[in-house]
């Protein structure tokens, strides 16, 4: 019997003209997430795409699993392919679905029928093939409305396919087809989610990471490698860069007004960040930031933040609560790493009374004694990359 994975295209789908290099992307990044599990033919057609084992080496189980983190994915399925014919149906039918058959107490079948030539409506395969089952499985009910289990038949071009209900994928749109932003990305909980729900919108991220060495540790900074690499399988391989960032911390701390540490350093983020934007093609600044939840996320203290720069800030988290970003972090799976209790720069010379309503003329003076240009030069100049995934 021979397995397939059958994925729906999510929004893809309605992109008109673009739909082709939509899906070509797709397919790319799908092949590029299954290629360490094996050999699979993967291809398109009718706005589904298959994967079949290409020789006995391959998963289903981690073809599967890998799929459901592709964006621009919206359902998936495990089906069995057969010949076009109403007993051939109902004998694979038997076979693929024979426990969970044995299981339920109430069926009903669906058919989805996209190969007009095919004799019977759909209505008739589903009543063929249900009296089928029924008498083959006399412990089991017809239930229209609320059956245990789905048996879905779907008739397309090239065979016909039997599966139970499918899953939802990641949705979304594949990672590649939106342009490419910067993603600020911390050790804590909330910037691995914001960098996957930009990617989820189709966008490739070139994450950047700031570090203050030695006041934040190596075991920092591998955690924050451990996020990126964890992010990977919905993000597709990604260079980190990490920062120099203690130079500047320390220049800050002998030369600015205590309560505007933290509003400084943010800045110093946001040029740097700019500045590796232009350098990768990126258009836009991702950051976890989320309103009111610490001092510097403020609406006054965003727009000082800002203010530097020319790009657009995506912060995709900024209504959230927190409870609903761990759940989040939790099922993407970064929410254990996350935790893992390491400092991050942005706890390093916290001052005790933070400015939670600057104005931007007062957090401009209170940087003058700092020559921006040079240390900005300075950090750039001393990035260091770390590839992430394949
Ligand atoms: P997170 O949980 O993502 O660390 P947070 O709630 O702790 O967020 P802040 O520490 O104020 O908030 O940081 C806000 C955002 O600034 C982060 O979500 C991240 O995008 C960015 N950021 C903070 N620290 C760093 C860092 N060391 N390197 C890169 N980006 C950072
Ligand atoms: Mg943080």
């Amino acid at each position: 019997m021979k397995e397939i994975i059958l994925c729906k295209l999510g929004e893809i789908v309605l992109k008109g003209l673009n739909r082709k290099s939509f899906e070509q992307k797709l397919l790319s990044n799908l092949r590029h997430s299954l290629y360490p599990l094996g050999n699979y033919r993967v291809w398109c057609a009718q706005s589904t795409v298959y994967v079949e084992a290409a020789d006995e080496n391959a998963d289903m189980d981690a073809a599967y699993e890998a799929a459901k983190k592709v964006f621009g994915i919206i359902k998936l399925s495990r089906a069995a392919a057969c010949e076009k014919d109403k007993d051939a149906i109902t004998a694979l039918a038997r076979e693929y679905l024979h426990d969970a058959l044995m299981s339920a107490r109430s069926f009903k079948v669906e058919t989805k029928r996209s190969d007009k030539r095919f004799p019977m409506t759909s209505i008739e395969l589903s009543q063929y093939v249900g009296g089928e089952l029924a008498e083959a499985y006399p412990h089991l009910r017809v239930d229209m409305h609320e059956p245990e289990l789905i048996v879905n038949l779907e008739v397309r071009d090239v065979a016909a396919y039997v599966h139970t209900a499918a899953e939802d994928g990641a949705g979304g749109m594949p990672v590649g087809s939106n342009g490419v932003a910067v993603s600020l990305l911390s050790g804590g909980i909330d910037s691995p989610v914001s960098t996957y729900m930009i990617a989820r919108r189709g966008v490739r991220l070139v994450p950047v990471h700031f570090f203050s060495f030695p006041y934040t540790s190596e075991a920092a900074k591998e955690k924050v490698i451990e996020l990126a690499r964890l992010l990977t399988p919905y993000c597709g391989k990604m260079c980190l860069l990490v920062v120099p960032f203690t130079h500047i911390q320390e220049e800050i701390r002998d030369k600015c007004p205590e309560e505007y540490f933290t509003l400084i350093m943010r800045r110093f983020m946001m040029r740097i960040a700019q500045a590796i934007a232009a350098d990768q093609g990126a258009r836009a600044i991702v950051t976890g930031e989320n309103l009111g939840q610490v001092a510097s996320q403020t609406m006054e203290a965003m727009a000082s933040t800002q203010s530097v720069i020319s790009l657009p800030v995506l912060q995709p988290l900024i209504g959230m609560d927190k409870e609903e970003i761990i759940r989040f972090a939790r099922r993407i799976g970064t929410f254990e790493t996350s935790i893992l209790p390491y400092e991050d720069c942005c706890t390093v010379f916290t001052p005790r009374h933070p400015k939670t309503h600057p104005k931007l003329e007062e957090v401009a003076r209170a940087e003058s004694a700092m020559d921006v240009g040079a240390l900005v030069a300075e950090a750039l100049a001393g990035v260091e990359r770390v590839q992430v995934g394949r």
